[in-house]
């Protein structure tokens, strides 16, 4: 794969409740690379919709909010945070009705199209790791390392509950199982980039597993492409 380019991409995808945040969190961090969570991005257009028309049914009118949004996303020694028109969201989009709005929204073709351009342009011209559910399938098809990131549907409620729970969060486990398998079967159905795993993305099931052991077999996977890549271009020079 010779792209002319010079810097990495890293997609990971899968459904919710998978360890996408944590995993590509700490990964970007420990290869000082750009975390991109083009999840917040989704969201934060969901809130900006809900706030306009609780019922996200107007294609139109979704469409144009994607367009005259700005929406940035900032490391900070305390995460990642996210501003919506330099409003700060961090938190406002992190809400059972906005995982809700972001998933309506998403289906959006044209919300797809704006969010997708930005999300190209950020790693345009710098190492990055993008999570989300299309990284690898349409946001970067030539990304360097692809990473499909899985857990049994127990695991993936269980976690998200626990997550919400810490948070104060009010829905019981069956609830938080409901929710994410509505959001997952949206996700997988929708016409536009649907929710699959791109044909050469590495398949890692977390259930069961530490979050360190699934970092250390991801950071395996980097310097093998690392090093196959190397001898590659030593090879031509
Ligand atoms: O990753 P997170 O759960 O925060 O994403 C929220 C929603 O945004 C997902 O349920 C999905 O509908 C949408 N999304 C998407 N494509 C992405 C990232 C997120 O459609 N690349």
């Amino acid at each position: 794969m010779d792209t002319g380019r010079r810097h990495w991409i890293i997609a990971i995808d899968g459904p919710s409740g998978a360890g996408k945040s944590t995993v590509a969190k700490r990964l970007a961090r420990q290869l000082g690379f750009l975390y991109v969570d083009t999840g917040a991005m989704y969201r934060a257009i969901g809130l900006k919709a809900l706030r306009h028309n609780p019922k996200l049914d107007d294609v139109e009118l979704v469409a144009s909010i994607a367009r005259a949004s700005t929406i940035e996303l900032m490391d900070s020694a305390d995460g990642p945070r996210v501003f919506l028109d330099g409003e700060e969201v961090t938190e406002a989009i992190r809400s059972e009705s906005v995982s809700q709005a972001a998933s309506i929204v998403s289906a959006n073709s044209e919300v797809r199209r704006v969010l997708v351009c930005a999300q190209q342009q950020m790693g345009s011209n710098r190492n990055v790791v993008l999570e989300g559910r299309d990284i690898g399938t349409k946001v970067f098809p030539q990304a360097n390392l692809k990473v499909f990131l899985d857990a049994s549907e127990e695991t993936r409620a269980r976690r998200r509950f626990e997550e919400n729970r810490c948070k104060g969060g009010t829905l019981s486990f069956e609830e938080t199982l409901a929710e994410i398998n509505g959001r997952d079967r949206r996700d997988s159905q929708r016409t536009d980039s649907p929710l699959v795993r791109a044909e050469d993305a590495v398949y890692v099931d977390t259930s069961g597993k530490a979050i360190d052991e699934v970092l250390r077999e991801i950071l395996r996977l980097v310097e093998e492409r690392q090093a196959r890549e190397k001898g590659k271009n030593s090879h031509e020079t």
